[in-house]
C-alpha cells in the first residue's frame, strides 16, 4: 500500500505526517476546520494558552475572509472587483493590503517574464475556464490578450490606476496571500506555532524540527509519490489533475501561458517550497507555464526556493521527478518505481 492522505479533501496537494514538530512542544494546539475561498482550511495553532490558541485561529480564519472580501475574483462585490470594474485611466483608492499584495503580483510577474500573470481573467473568460470550458477561436484569444496583463496596472500612494481593460484572475495568488495574512494575525494573537492547510498549499511557522509533507501523485492523486522534509514555510502545488476536462476531444487545462494565450503544456505537477505562502503559490503557477528546463533555472537562482517537478506523458505512463539542488537529500520517493534526479 502507498501512504494515503489522512484527509480526503477535493484539492488535497499534499498533507502532513501525524506528528507535526511542533506537537512536541509546550503549549496548547487547537485545531480548527473551516471552508474558505472555495476550498478547506485547515488550522492548528499553538500558543501558551488554550484562550490564546483559540483567540489565534480565530483571527487567522478572520483574515482568510478579509482576503477572500478583498481578493476575489469569483465575487462581484470584492475590493478588487470593485477597482477593475473602473474605466481606464481612471484611478480609485485602495486598501494598504490590496495594493502590497498587487506590488508583489506585478513583481513575480516581471521576476518569471510573465509566465505568471494574474491578468490572464479575459484568457479565463474566454476558455470558459469557470464553466464546461471550450475552444475559443484564434480571434478571441487575440481579442484577449489584447487587454493586456497586471503589469498595466499603476500602484502609488494607496491609488491604484487603471492603464488597459485588464481583466485580472486572482485564482494563482490569492491562497498564497490569503495564507501570510492568516500568520500575520495568529502572530498578533500570540501563536507560537502553527501549521495550516489551505485546499492543499500548506504552511508552516514555529516549528521546532522539521516534518515530513508528502505530495501527490500527478496520475492519481489519491496517493502520495513523494516525501518532503522541511520546517517554516509553504509548499505549494500547481497541477491539473482535479481541473482535467476534455473538450471536442482535446484536454483543456486550467492554466494557460498569458503570452501565448495558449494552455501551459500539461506536464504533471510542480511543487514549490519557499519561506513565503504568496511568493510559493505565484511560482508553482509560473513553474507549470514555465515547464522544467526553465522552472529549474529560475529556481537555482532564486534564494530559499525550492521546486519539484513531477512529469509524465499520461495517467498510466511513467512518472520522472526532477530537483532543485537544495531539496536533493529532502526528497524521498514513497512510490517504487521513481526516477529522481536533482540538478
Ligand atoms: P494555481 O492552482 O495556483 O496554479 O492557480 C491556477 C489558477 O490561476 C487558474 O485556475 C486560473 O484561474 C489562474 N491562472 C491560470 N494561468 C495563470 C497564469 N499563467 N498566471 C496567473 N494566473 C493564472
Ligand atoms: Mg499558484
Amino acid at each position: 500500500m502507498y501512504p494515503q492522505p489522512m484527509i480526503a479533501m477535493a484539492a488535497a496537494a499534499a498533507f502532513f505526517a501525524a506528528t507535526p514538530a511542533h506537537a512536541q512542544r509546550d503549549g496548547v494546539v487547537v485545531e480548527r476546520v473551516a471552508f474558505a475561498m472555495g476550498t478547506s482550511l485547515q488550522i492548528e495553532a499553538r500558543a501558551e494558552t488554550r484562550d490564546a490558541a483559540v483567540q489565534s485561529s480565530e483571527c487567522a480564519l478572520k483574515a482568510v475572509e478579509a482576503a477572500e472580501r478583498r481578493l476575489s475574483t469569483w465575487r462581484d462585490d470584492s475590493e478588487l472587483m470593485a477597482l477593475l470594474r473602473m474605466p481606464v485611466e481612471e484611478s480609485a483608492p485602495a486598501s494598504a493590503a490590496l495594493c502590497a499584495e498587487l506590488l508583489e503580483a506585478q513583481r513575480w510577474s516581471r521576476l518569471t517574464n510573465r509566465a505568471f500573470d494574474p491578468g490572464v481573467g479575459a484568457l479565463v473568460a474566454v476558455y470558459d475556464l469557470r464553466g464546461e470550458g471550450q475552444w475559443p477561436s484564434a480571434a478571441r484569444i487575440a481579442r484577449a490578450l489584447s487587454r493586456g496583463g497586471i503589469a498595466d496596472l499603476s500602484i502609488a500612494g494607496g491609488r491604484v490606476t487603471k492603464r488597459a481593460n485588464v481583466m485580472l484572475d486572482a485564482g494563482a495568488f490569492g491562497k498564497g496571500a490569503a495564507l501570510e495574512a492568516a500568520v500575520a494575525a495568529m502572530k498578533a494573537a500570540g501563536a507560537s506555532a502553527a501549521t495550516i492547510n489551505f485546499g492543499g498549499q500548506t504552511l508552516m511557522f514555529g516549528a521546532e524540527a522539521e516534518s515530513s509533507v508528502y505530495v501527490a501523485d500527478p496520475r492519481d492523486r489519491s496517493r502520495s509519490a513523494l516525501r518532503v522534509q522541511v520546517r517554516d514555510g509553504s509548499l505549494a502545488t500547481t497541477c491539473n489533475s482535479e481541473r482535467r476536462r476534455v473538450v471536442d476531444g482535446r484536454p483543456l487545462g486550467h492554466i494557460l501561458d498569458p503570452r501565448s494565450g495558449l494552455p501551459a503544456e500539461d506536464l504533471g505537477s510542480v511543487t514549490i517550497w519557499a519561506s513565503n505562502a504568496f511568493d510559493a503559490d505565484c511560482l508553482s503557477t509560473a513553474c507549470f507555464v514555465l515547464g522544467p528546463d526553465a522552472a529549474l533555472e529560475l529556481v537555482e537562482r532564486l534564494d530559499g526556493v525550492e521546486i519539484v517537478v513531477m512529469r509524465c506523458q499520461s495517467s498510466s505512463s511513467a512518472l520522472t521527478v526532477r530537483l532543485s539542488s537544495g531539496f536533493k537529500d529532502r526528497v524521498k520517493g514513497v512510490l517504487p518505481e521513481l526516477d529522481i534526479q536533482s540538478s
